[in-house]
């Protein structure tokens, strides 16, 4: 299937070989293929374990996202999101506003995201309550909400454990976790840039006990700051370590750091060739995540389409209203229709399925060209 000879000219002959057998990278193998000059192999590779798992289907989700508020207790210095209490660009929706958009232009709905900072007031009863509420009024839409760092927050805050949360949460109707404030492990990255918030370790352990109490979660990546390659690995090698115990997780996000109006403001954005490579190897080290995101809000449309070539079989959703990336200066547009979604997906020369959170085809079907 592979010129074995082309990948022998780059040095990725044994690596192209495990990828054809189906045996799992190294790091030492990552490494390699992030410092190979030619994307398009690496990409092709990606392809390959993508084509094998899913076929020539590119998923979408007809979702909707609710950002509660920005008011965060953490200073992380890549967010351009969050403003603590009082600051003027800071909001709070009231429980009417959230409700208002969950009931707004259903079209379809089958997700509900809810994510918001670490708030510094707000008691778990009220976050309890409302997650209540929305299921009452959409019972069948699956409701993924609270990144393992909220999670982790609000036990803190409340005084109880991480385990009381996450059975409560699911009690009041949570079906799944985002998986955001993954950030990069590295302790050296965190400390330099997030030191305040909640430890990798503290963030596998949400995600551990979510996945044991049967709630599913997807898993993050934020690259391209000041992160190293290794670094990035060893994050992909922790996800795959944690999903080899638990089977939880069930897409994998790289997002692309966006540096506009956050603490990094002076870096420049990450490259098309270096979020290619990324969603690429990704693809390739994660053999046992069943799916790769291509967050068409993070990477513009344009970048997405080609990423599924590049290992993504997943382009996100319909999202309605995104604040966190286009804060940070995201040029996407704010929301999709899925009809737009299917003809860019259409267009790219795969074939739209629309997809639960859970990536069962919604209605049994599978879009056809
Ligand atoms: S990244 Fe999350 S935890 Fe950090 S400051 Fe922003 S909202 Fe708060």
């Amino acid at each position: 299937m592979f010129d074995l000879g082309y990948y022998k000219k780059l040095g990725l002959e044994e690596i192209a070989a495990k990828v054809t057998d189906g045996e799992r990278l190294s790091i030492a193998d990552g490494e390699k293929l992030f410092a190979c000059p030619d994307v398009t192999a690496v990409g092709s590779l990606a392809h390959l374990v993508r084509t094998r798992r899913n076929g020539d289907k590119a998923y979408y989700v007809v979702n909707r996202h609710i950002n509660y508020s920005n008011v965060c207790v953490n200073g992380c210095r890549f967010c351009a999101f969050s403003r603590k209490k009082g600051d003027p660009l800071s909001f709070e929706l009231s429980e009417e506003q959230i409700l208002e958009k969950v009931q707004a232009n259903d079209n379809g709905l089958t997700e509900i995201h809810v994510v918001g900072g670490c708030h510094p007031e707000l008691p778990f009863s009220y976050f309890e309550g409302l997650i209540g509420r929305i299921r009452e009024l959409k019972p069948d839409t699956i409701i993924k909400a609270f990144t393992a760092v909220e999670i982790a927050h609000f036990a803190k805050n409340e005084g109880i454990s991480v385990a009381e949360v996450l059975a409560r949460l699911k009690a009041a109707g949570v079906r799944m976790l985002p998986g955001g404030g993954a950030e990069v492990f590295s302790e050296r990255v965190r400390e330099l840039l997030c030191p305040e918030k909640l430890p990798a370790a503290g963030w596998l352990e949400v995600m551990r006990q979510a996945h044991a109490m049967g709630l599913k979660s997807n898993a993050t990546m934020l690259y391209g700051h000041i992160e190293t390659l290794r670094e990035r690995l060893e994050h992909l090698v922790a996800l795959r370590e944690l999903q080899d115990e638990t089977g939880g997780f069930v897409c994998f996000i790289p997002l692309a750091f966006q540096p506009e109006n956050t603490g990094l403001g002076k870096m420049q954005p990450t490259t098309g060739i270096d979020d290619l490579k990324t969603i690429a190897v990704s693809r390739l080290m994660l053999d046992n995540i069943p799916h790769i995101k291509a967050y068409w809000v993070m990477l513009t449309v344009k970048l997405a389409q080609t990423a599924l070539y590049f290992g993504a079989d997943d382009f996100d959703g319909t999202v309605v209203e995104e604040k966190i990336g286009h804060m940070a200066g995201a040029k996407s547009q704010q929301g999709m229709t899925r009809s737009e979604i299917e003809g860019i997906i259409r267009e790219a020369g795969f074939r739209p399925v629309q997809r639960d959170s859970l990536f069962n085809a919604v209605n049994g079907a599978v879009v056809s060209c």
